[in-house]
This record gives C-alpha cells, sequence and structure tokens, in this order.
C-alpha cells in the first residue's frame, strides 16, 4: 500500500514537515500527496481575497510539487468529508499522515472525516511552529498568569536570536528585552515610505476568482482588487522587499497610522506565514541576516520589535488558542451586548479612522496591528458590542484570518472578554491616541479633543462610558487605578454631559448616522 500525506489548505509547505521529507527521500518510494479543495469552506463568511488566495496558493502548490516529480492527487468536493471519501473510494486511499492543523476544531473535525471515510490517520507535529507544545507546557507550569513578555525572552533565549555572550551568561543584544518604549513614534511629514511588491493576478488567481465567486455569497471585499503572493517564489519576494526596503524603519514606526501610505513600513507577511508558504523561523532568520549585514542602517529596535512580534505574539496567540479556544467561544466578562453597527461593512461612518480603515479592508483585506488594535477593536470595544460578534467579523474582513488568530487577538486581546487571561489591561484610548498616532483626526467631522457635543469624538467619549461602566469590574486591576480615580474625581455635572452624549453615540452608532 502506497503511503499519502494529507495537505490542509493552510500547510502549504515544501520546507518542513511531510512534504519536505517526501521531495528530500527516494523518489520511488514517496507518498502521494493528497489534497482536498471542499466548496463548503468557500462559503464561509470571509473576505473574497481570503479564500481566492487559499484556493490559489492550493492549486499552485499542487503543481508546483508535480513539477518536482510527486504524485499529488486534488479533489473538488463539497465538503472535506465528501472529498476524503472520493479519494478513499477512487483513489484507494487507506491511510494517511497530516501535520496537526492549527486549530483543535479542526482536527476533531479531520478525526471524524477520516473515519467516516474508512482511511487511518497518523497525525504528526505541525513543523510550521517554530515552538512546540512540550516547551508551552513547561513555560506555563506552576504560572499564574500568560504573558506574552515572557514567553518571548524564553523562546528568544532558547534560540539563541539578538543575545551575546558575557561572562555571567547570555544577555539581550543592547542589555534590554524589549524596546517598544522606542516603537512609538509619529509618521513625520513628507516622510519617504517604500512602495511594496504587487503581485498582479496569475491565471491561477483569475480562476479561484471564477470558481470561488458564485460559493461566495457572503464574501467581503474587492476580488478585482487582489494583489497578494499566492507562491512561495511571491512569498519569497515579498520577504526580501521587506527586509531590503522597510526593515530599517519598522520600529519606530509600528504604532504610527497614515492616510498617505496604507501599509507604512510593515512587513505584509501574515497572509504568507497562516497558509504555510513562509515558515516563521525562514522568516526570522532572514531578518536577522539583514541586520548583521546592516547593523547601522538597521536599528536594534526594528529588528528586535519584528522578531518579537513572530516569536513572541505569533507563537503565543497559537498557544494559548489551544488552551482557552472553548472558554474564548462564550467570554463575556464585561457582558457587552451591543450590535457590531453596521458600518462596520460599509465604512459610510464620519469618523474619517474607522472608514479609513474599513475602507481599506475591503480594497486590500489587510490593516496593520494598531489601526486593528486600537481603531476598530478599541471602538467596538468601548462601545461595547458583544465579543462573538466582533470575533465573527475580525473573521470575515481580513486576508490573514484564520481562528487560531484571530480569536485570541479579538476576544482576549482586544476585547478582554475573559478578564485578562493574557493581557493585563483592556486595549483602550480615547481620540487623542487616534489624534497622536496619524494623521486621520485632520479629516474628521469630530474633534478628538471634546468629550460632550455634536462634534465630540465618539472614541473620546465612549473611553469616559467605558471607564463608567466598568469601575466596578475593573476597579481592582491596578493598571487601571488613575483612570478610574480621574473619572471618579469628575464633577457631577460633567459626567451627566458625558452619559448624555454616551447614550446619544449608541443611538447614532446603531441608526447608522455616526
Ligand atoms: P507585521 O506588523 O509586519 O508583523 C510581523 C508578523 O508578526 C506578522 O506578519 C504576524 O505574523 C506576526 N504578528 C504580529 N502581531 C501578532 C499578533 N498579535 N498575533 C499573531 N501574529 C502577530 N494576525 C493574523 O495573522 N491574522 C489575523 O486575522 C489577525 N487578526 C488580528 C485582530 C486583532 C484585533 C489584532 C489586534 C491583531 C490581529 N492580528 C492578526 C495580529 C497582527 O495585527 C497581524 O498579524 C499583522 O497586522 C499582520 O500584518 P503584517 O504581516 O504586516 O505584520
Amino acid at each position: 500500500m502506497r503511503r499519502a500525506v494529507l495537505v490542509l489548505p493552510d500547510q502549504l509547505t515544501d520546507q518542513v514537515g511531510p512534504v519536505a521529507e517526501a521531495l528530500a527521500g527516494d523518489s520511488n518510494k514517496a507518498p502521494q500527496i493528497i489534497m482536498v479543495e471542499a466548496r463548503d469552506a468557500w462559503a464561509l463568511p470571509r473576505h473574497i481575497q481570503a479564500l481566492v488566495s487559499q484556493v490559489a496558493a492550493g492549486r499552485e502548490f499542487a503543481s508546483s510539487l508535480r513539477g518536482r516529480g510527486l504524485t499529488v492527487i486534488q479533489v473538488t468536493s463539497d465538503s472535506l468529508e465528501s472529498g476524503l471519501q472520493q479519494l478513499a473510494k477512487t483513489y484507494t486511499i487507506k491511510q494517511c499522515t497530516v501535520m496537526e492543523p492549527a486549530s483543535p476544531e479542526d482536527l476533531t473535525r479531520l478525526r471524524a472525516a477520516v473515519a467516516a471515510a474508512g482511511i487511518e490517520l497518523n497525525v504528526v507535529p505541525n513543523a510550521l511552529w517554530l515552538t512546540s507544545r512540550t516547551a508551552w507546557d513547561e513555560f506555563r507550569e506552576g504560572r499564574r498568569e500568560l504573558r506574552m513578555e515572557f514567553w518571548y525572552r524564553r523562546v528568544r533565549a532558547d534560540r539563541g536570536w539578538l543575545m551575546e555572550s558575557t561572562p555571567k551568561g547570555a544577555k539581550p543584544v543592547g542589555g534590554e528585552w524589549n524596546l517598544d518604549h522606542d516603537n512609538r513614534q509619529r509618521l513625520p511629514k513628507g516622510a519617504k515610505v517604500p512602495a511594496v511588491p504587487n503581485f498582479p493576478r496569475s491565471k491561477e488567481v483569475l480562476a479561484a476568482i471564477k470558481d470561488v465567486t458564485p460559493y461566495a455569497v457572503r464574501a467581503f471585499g474587492d476580488a478585482e482588487a487582489f494583489d497578494w503572493p499566492t507562491t512561495r517564489v511571491e512569498a519569497l519576494e515579498a520577504l526580501e522587499h521587506f527586509c531590503a526596503d522597510r526593515l530599517a524603519e519598522f520600529g519606530p514606526y509600528e504604532d504610527a497610522m497614515s492616510t498617505d501610505h496604507q501599509h507604512l513600513f510593515h512587513s505584509l507577511l501574515s497572509s504568507s506565514m497562516n497558509l504555510g508558504l513562509l515558515t516563521p523561523e525562514e522568516v526570522c532568520e532572514r531578518a536577522l541576516k539583514e541586520w548583521k549585514k546592516r547593523p547601522k542602517a538597521i536599528p536594534l529596535q526594528s529588528i528586535e520589535g519584528f522578531i518579537r512580534q513572530i516569536i513572541g505574539w505569533r507563537e503565543f496567540m497559537h498557544h494559548a488558542y489551544m488552551d482557552y479556544w472553548e472558554t474564548w467561544r462564550t467570554a463575556n466578562g464585561l457582558q457587552h451586548t451591543a450590535a457590531l453597527p453596521q458600518f462596520f461593512w460599509t465604512g459610510e461612518t464620519k469618523m474619517a479612522c474607522v472608514s479609513r480603515v474599513v475602507n481599506k479592508l475591503k480594497r486590500t483585506g489587510h490593516a496593520h496591528h494598531i489601526e486593528r488594535l486600537m481603531v476598530l477593536g478599541n471602538f467596538a470595544l468601548l462601545l461595547g458590542v458583544n465579543p462573538q460578534q466582533v470575533d465573527a467579523w475580525f473573521l470575515e474582513t481580513f486576508i490573514d484570518a484564520l481562528p487560531w488568530v484571530v480569536t485570541p487577538n479579538v476576544v482576549a486581546m482586544s476585547q478582554f472578554a475573559d478578564l485578562g487571561t493574557i493581557t493585563s489591561k483592556p486595549y483602550i484610548a480615547g481620540g487623542a491616541y487616534v489624534s497622536r498616532m496619524g494623521d486621520d483626526c485632520g479629516n474628521c467631522f469630530y474633534d478628538p479633543k471634546i468629550t460632550v457635543g455634536d462634534r465630540a469624538c465618539p472614541l473620546s467619549t465612549l473611553y469616559w462610558n467605558f471607564i463608567d461602566r466598568h469601575a466596578k469590574a475593573l476597579g481592582k486591576n491596578p493598571r487601571m487605578g488613575t483612570q478610574i480615580r480621574a473619572w471618579a474625581g469628575r464633577e457631577a455635572s460633567v459626567k451627566k454631559a458625558i452619559r448624555a452624549r454616551g447614550s446619544e453615540v449608541h443611538r447614532l452608532a446603531q441608526s447608522g448616522e455616526l
């Protein structure tokens, strides 16, 4: 019986895992590669470009493996279940190896589907992750709080990345683990920002658009504007461009926002990593190599900040999802019940920041971290939207969205719905923050400096409303004390006016007039 390797749609790697082993071994003994294109996945509410990139990248991956001598059987079927049955019946697949899916719920579904098809499943660790579950369990052992920073330090020390030897042992290069305090600069007027590479729609992308569109009835976004890597070659090109042109400024302007420069100095590599086209390890190693080559041009704060996003946040969020995904399905510690306003889909609001980011999402499927956290997530949190609705919306509207990365970032980090499993306080800010970090407020109907009246920035009003509403729940949080005391010290008449404007903002948000 010939062995088979099942490749899942977000495991398109020939660098690590069973496919890499098949390519490296004796071609006569190589396993068959099996893949299922499931049409029910095309009907999921997702950004149209996310659906298209997954389909096109899967097909291009299959054809590249065929070109390198492997036998690839790719079936298109109504669902994963029916696809596996087809593989079992038509191609007599009886046994297959798969890398562990990124989300536990996918593993449960996969196990049931292969069992129903009469296929024996051999699950091996997912080699796309930089860190193992064993390393995570050791890290968790005896810890009361899960904080990214401590995980990050551990992974960095284990890897020896940005570490230097001293007589007292290995230390972080430059003496500090985390240089985030240097990474909060606003983009100066007239600053030059390099263009990002373009990935014109290939014939596979055009075919994927044609195939997926009839099923993608609930899909958000513009398929015609598709401009993302769908092959390893393109993903490597994106990585090269980032290292050559944008890594140096990544750190200082990581949190900046700009109406002129939609991507600033961000890498735009999340969708490539989330599909498996690039491994996080090679991304980090390539960036480190660039920094070693040009240490004067690339400041430590940039390389440190970039590496932290990947070995810190990305890996941390995945492990946390494996542990908490079931809790986060219903977590709503702040008891938020408001509906997500319609302008999250249309972009039709007088709030310049929210409108700009939603319109950018329709076009590109991408917004950078601060736009996700401090514009969209912040507004939803301050408005008191149900966290699972916010989660569903983020899953629907981004090129790089998959449950393992959306839910920890949205439910736990951005919406603080579990009251702090992985973060120490809610990420909230009034309009002054948006004004400080970008230039949206210059074009806005609202004024970030005021909290009452028709022109008051909704973020500024809702910020104080949030503190007011949750003073009790957050009262014991040492990082919220200053704000809670500031609110408590306000005059009764001021509080009354902010509460009244807050109610008005809620009404306007739901009626579409905000
Ligand atoms: P860069 O700014 O260049 O960062 C480099 C890489 O670091 C990213 O490509 C990404 O792989 C990783 N990274 C950075 N922060 C995180 C994080 N918090 N969690 C996981 N990985 C991180 N990331 C996704 O990949 N998919 C999502 O659907 C997603 N949804 C998010 C929703 C919210 C509310 C928030 C606050 C964050 C979300 N993130 C998500 C994390 C992060 O915002 C994106 O990874 C990043 O903006 C992608 O753009 P980039 O590749 O240019 O990243």
